[in-house]
């Protein structure tokens, strides 16, 4: 299926509404904190694999060095198995970030993995401390602050990872019997990197989360009429032709139907542009009410006039919904002194129903539309036509401008 997201809420924006009411504690809506997240691994997944791949170069470069020329860059007191463990560790979390299973799940697998690393290579510090090479324990630090900053970790797995290795610190420290002043001065050290590195993770995610929000409303409003809400004629056209070939592919017919209040030019001149502006909207949400189905699709199809397209409607409803819109319409009793038809606001509906096995293009159903929405006009205005796409009349071969869209 290659249906748009059709927005039934037509009017309101569900980013637009979170974005106004804040989320300083990093959480949307259920819906919306959905998408993010799925949003959010999409985005992050390939800084995340590159944050991994370059540390294990480096180690594999380290180790390289070590196991061939016998060098050893991080200096003679740091203890060699640290390789032996790391090495494995992180070639296995990047592995776990390749595999397309694992991919959905990949900052859990990247917050166990760089927690795993750090507490690996606290205790390796540590040890290297006890030797004598208590410099090694800067190391940790860089650890904290890559973890929290490079790995995409959303704020509060982060915070849980930063944490953990502060613990891991104090922890490993005591049980190991790190002398006093050198453990709590590290201690300190590591601790101020941690916060200032999950501050720093938070206004990332803060951002990342505003600007999901942002690019979705105004995708939106891209699409979207600015005075009724609904779809604008951009949109339908694009929705028109995918959904007229999935139609012809899955012999399902489609149901066109165009709306037009009657004399809406006369209402303008009697009772002023804006309230003609209200009752277009008022006309919009009716209509766009009374298109139920999860794929009915509405739009503004230009000035007073609507659109709707039914894919693949029942019978009865797609005999019913036009003249319930047309209906429903009446029943709003907008007060129309100007119309000749009735005492209140109208509409004409022309509705084209383009059987699957039919011949014709979009366009022709279109003009089918038109050339029903046209008849309902000459004979009397507040009325439904309905055509077939196989109507004699309009089998004219090639297809002409409809005479309505000269004007
Ligand atoms: P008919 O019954 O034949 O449809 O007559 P009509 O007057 O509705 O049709 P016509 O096409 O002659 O005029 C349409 C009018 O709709 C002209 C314009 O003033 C009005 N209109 C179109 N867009 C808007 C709009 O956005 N706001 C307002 N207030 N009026 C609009
Ligand atoms: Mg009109
Ligand atoms: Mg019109």
């Amino acid at each position: 299926m290659e249906f748009f997201a059709l927005d039934r809420d037509n009017v309101k924006s569900p980013y637009a509404a979170q974005l106004s009411r804040g989320f300083a504690g990093l959480r949307f809506s259920r819906l919306l904190e959905k998408e993010f997240r799925e949003h959010y691994t999409e985005q992050n997944l390939p800084r995340a694999r590159l944050s991994m791949a370059i540390p294990l170069v480096l180690l594999w470069a380290v180790a390289g060095l070590e196991v061939t020329v016998g060098l050893s860059p991080l200096g003679s007191l740091v203890d060699r198995r640290w390789l032996a463990i790391l090495v494995p560790l992180m070639t296995a979390v990047l592995i776990a970030m390749y595999l397309p299973s694992a991919a959905r799940r990949y900052t859990w697998i990247a917050a166990v993995g760089v927690t795993v690393v750090g507490f690996a290579t606290t205790f390796l510090c540590h040890t290297a401390a006890l030797n004598g090479a208590s410099y090694v324990l800067a190391a940790e630090a860089l650890v904290v602050l890559y973890a929290c900053l490079f790995l995409g970790l959303l704020f509060y797995v982060a915070v849980a990872v930063g944490t953990m290795l502060v613990a891991a610190h104090v922890g490993i420290g005591l049980a190991v019997g790190l002398p006093a002043e050198p453990m709590w001065y590290t201690t300190a050290i590591l601790g101020a990197a941690a916060v200032a590195a999950t501050i720093s993770a938070y206004k990332q995610e803060h951002a990342v989360r505003t600007n999901f929000l942002e690019t979705r409303v105004l995708h939106e409003l891209a699409e979207r009429d600015g005075m009724t809400g609904l779809y604008n004629r951009r949109i339908f056209d694009d929705y028109a032709k995918r959904i007229w070939r999935q139609s012809r592919r899955e012999g399902e017919r489609l149901e066109i139907v165009l709306v037009d209040i009657d004399y809406f030019k006369v209402y303008n001149d009697l009772y002023g542009h804006q309230a003609g502006d209200d009752t277009l909207r008022r006309v919009a949400d009716t209509i766009a009410r009374g298109a139920k189905r999860p794929f009915d699709f509405t739009a503004r199809y230009g000035g007073e006039e609507f659109v709707l397209i039914l894919y693949g409607p029942p019978e009865e409803y797609a005999r019913a919904l036009p003249e319930q819109i047309r209906r429903d319409v009446m029943d709003l009793a907008i007060a129309h002194e100007g119309s000749p038809v009735a005492s209140v606001v109208t509409v004409s509906v022309g509705v084209a129903l383009a059987d699957e096995r039919s011949g014709r293009s979009l366009a022709g159903a279109i003009q089918v539309a038109d050339e029903a929405l046209y008849q309902a006009k000459q004979e009397g205005r507040n009325r439904v036509v309905y055509k077939t796409t196989d109507d004699d009349e309009v089998q004219t071969g090639n297809f002409r401008v409809p005479r309505r869209r000269l004007a």
